[in-house]
């Protein structure tokens, strides 16, 4: 958002949808909309927006930052993060860690020491994005659209550079960002869009969270469990994510898109889908079995009653 080595503020959240309404401009933008605001050293109001927010970590970010940082993904994600939930789901993720006076860790009077790697948020701030989902659609790609965040505190607005939104996003370096992270923005925008119908169970919001916030485990789950006995995956990819963290970030949203909505990102190998085939029937067998015994059960208790009844009225007679 701000010039050369300028900090910048952040939106409330990732998607934009916790600022204040009343600081949301009521305007639905586009890519080629206006856009006049302009954050430099000199604004009186410099660093004051970085506090009092919430920021929260897409995996690229997480990424990015702690390479700059040099930081293991745990010590990062110890020293500077809080978990939270992805805004209305029940994905866990993590947003910074603010100090006791409510300010982001990485500003100081210069600005921010992470600009160059600063968290997609930032980047965005004062204008925010959304999706949409249509009713109905949740397997169609979500439409988004941007909007304008105007607080009294920032004096951005009153300057006088003007430019379009996509000229904002080139400046602030959003759509690198943006392509890193919008398979996983998919993936929480798919879950948001199911609302309460259905609650990820515990054992895959631990995934969950583990695959978007910790690459190092992730790969030492990849390459250190049953998954490799599970995916069908080609040479070359596994050579790729050996490696690289990039490769590695994209191919965990595709086992998150797989294991989370079934999608047929990853393929799972045939001798798997046999087993698991043979494990169901076998069950299947085993209720049938089950319901057999309980039949004849309960013909025996008949049996036994009726013969009884029989008795006493010969008796009876
Ligand atoms: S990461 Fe940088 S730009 Fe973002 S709130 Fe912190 S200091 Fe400000
Ligand atoms: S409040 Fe606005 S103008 Fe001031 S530093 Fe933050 S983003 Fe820049």
């Amino acid at each position: 958002m701000s010039e050369s080595q300028s900090p910048d503020s952040t939106s409330k959240s990732l998607f934009g949808t916790d600022h204040n309404p009343t600081n949301i401009v009521p305007e639905k933008l586009s890519l080629d909309s206006k856009l006049k605001f302009r954050c430099h050293p000199k604004v009186s109001c410099f660093t004051a927006c970085c506090g009092n927010i919430e920021i929260i970590l897409t995996p690229y970010d997480i990424l990015r930052i702690r390479k700059v940082l040099n930081l293991p993904a745990q010590e990062f994600l110890l020293r500077f993060t809080t978990p939270t939930y992805l805004e209305k789901t029940d994905m866990p993720g993590v947003k910074i860690h603010l100090d006791e006076n409510g300010r982001c860790p990485f500003v100081t009077d210069e600005g921010c020491i992470i600009y160059a790697q600063r968290p997609t948020t930032c980047r965005y701030y004062p204008v925010g994005m959304s999706y949409f989902h249509g009713a109905g659609q949740e397997n169609t790609k979500a439409e988004e659209f941007y909007f304008l965040v105007n607080e009294n505190h920032c004096k951005g607005h009153q300057e006088d550079h003007v430019q379009t939104i996509r000229e904002w996003r080139t400046d602030q370096g959003i759509d690198e960002s943006d392509e890193m992270n919008k398979d996983w923005m998919e993936l929480v925008m798919r879950r948001k869009s199911f609302g309460q119908q259905a609650t990820l169970s515990e054992p895959a919001q631990k995934m969950f969270f583990m695959v978007s916030t910790d690459l190092d485990q992730f790969r030492n789950f990849v390459f250190n469990s049953s998954f490799l006995d599970t995916y069908e995956i080609d040479e070359q990819t596994l050579s790729n994510i050996k490696e690289d963290d990039i490769a590695l970030i994209k191919f965990s949203y595709k086992y998150l898109a797989s294991s989370l909505f079934g999608t047929n990102d990853l393929k799972i190998k045939a001798e798997k889908i046999k087993k698991k085939a043979e494990e169901i029937k076998a069950g299947q067998k085993g209720a049938e079995e089950r319901a057999k015994e309980t039949f004849e059960a309960l013909r025996r208790d008949r049996d036994l009653l009726k013969a009884q009844i029989e008795q006493q009225d010969k008796k009876k007679k």
